[in-house]
């Protein structure tokens, strides 16, 4: 049976990490004869970061800045951001850092600092290990909250402190809206005596980014026109995990694929329309590919 596959004109790179990628391939271009380097994989997305490995550029850690010392070492921070440490240990073995942090990343870290330095309880509903968060982690000295799921603003946050609730850019936003109501009803005015009253503030910074919730919306639409959706993107994409759970909710038949040898002919069975969507970070390249792939597949 012919299939037209089609895909999400909403999907692809979004624009923090189209400008992560640029700087990466204008660094290699500028400094052919030299090492290139980023810390940590530059996008949650195994395909593209084979392509720039091509390219030249190599993944490595804060652990291996001791041994670059002192080699003219250019290294990449990615979209996702680092914490001031790593700075740190940048300017003590003379490695030049190129800064590629998402600027949605870089105003996260900002808000957070200045409410640190407000003597506010920091809560950040977000991934303990996420690249993101361990930046923010590093510019409150690792002085927050990290939270997860609802039942944790429950039975981790001093509700007796005046709080300000954040949220790691790629996390869901339903669940973020569930942490807020549930910590504005219990984080209140604590009446100490008749005269004097603490004021025990909350508030709640909404950091997901646009680039992520925007598109949940027309996911669910693209998703509902298709028989079947095919979703590509990195395992370790957080937001990957949040768009797939949106179209698998309006389309049960979704399939999360990392790459072509996942997809099964069987899907295809009795089927005219597939749609394919990705993470942020899936590059558009790929997600033609796959749509080739499975047109093959209908001949
Ligand atoms: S999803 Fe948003 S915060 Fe993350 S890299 Fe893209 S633009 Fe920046």
């Amino acid at each position: 049976m012919k299939k037209t596959v089609t895909i999400d004109k909403h999907s692809g790179f979004c624009w923090g990490v189209v400008r992560t990628v640029q700087i990466a391939e204008q660094t290699l271009k500028n400094f052919a004869d030299e090492n290139i380097y980023v810390l940590g994989h530059i996008i949650h997305n195994p395909k593209e970061i084979e392509r720039l490995e091509r390219e030249g550029l190599r993944t490595i850690t804060v652990k291996d800045f001791e041994s670059l010392a002192n080699t003219n070492a250019k290294v990449i921070v990615r979209a996702h951001g680092e914490p001031p440490e790593t700075y740190r240990q940048a300017l003590k073995y003379g490695i030049e850092i190129i800064d590629a942090t998402c600027p949605v990343v870089t105003k996260l870290q900002e808000r957070v600092r200045k409410f640190y330095d407000l003597g506010y309880q920091i809560v950040v509903f977000g991934k303990k290990d996420h690249a993101e968060v361990l930046g923010v982690r590093g510019v409150c000295n690792d002085e927050c909250i990290v939270i997860s799921k609802l039942h944790q603003a429950e039975t981790e946050v001093d509700i007796t402190k005046k709080t300000v609730l954040f949220s790691q850019t790629t996390m869901d936003r339903p669940t973020f809206l569930e942490i807020k109501k549930l910590l504005q009803e219990k984080v209140q005015e604590l009446i100490v005596d008749e005269m004097q009253t603490i004021a025990t503030e909350f508030h709640a910074k909404d950091t997901i980014c646009g680039q992520v919730s925007g598109r949940e919306q027309d996911l669910a639409e693209f998703a509902k026109q298709q028989d079947i959706m095919v979703f590509v993107a990195g395992r370790a994409s957080s937001n990957g995990k949040v768009l797939f759970d949106v179209a698998k909710q309006a389309n049960p038949r979704t399939y999360f694929i990392e790459d072509i040898n996942e997809l099964h002919s069987e899907w295809f069975n009795n089927v005219t329309t597939v749609g394919i969507s990705g993470a942020t970070s899936t590059p558009q390249w790929h997600m033609e590919y796959v749509k080739s792939v499975i047109e093959d597949l209908s001949e």
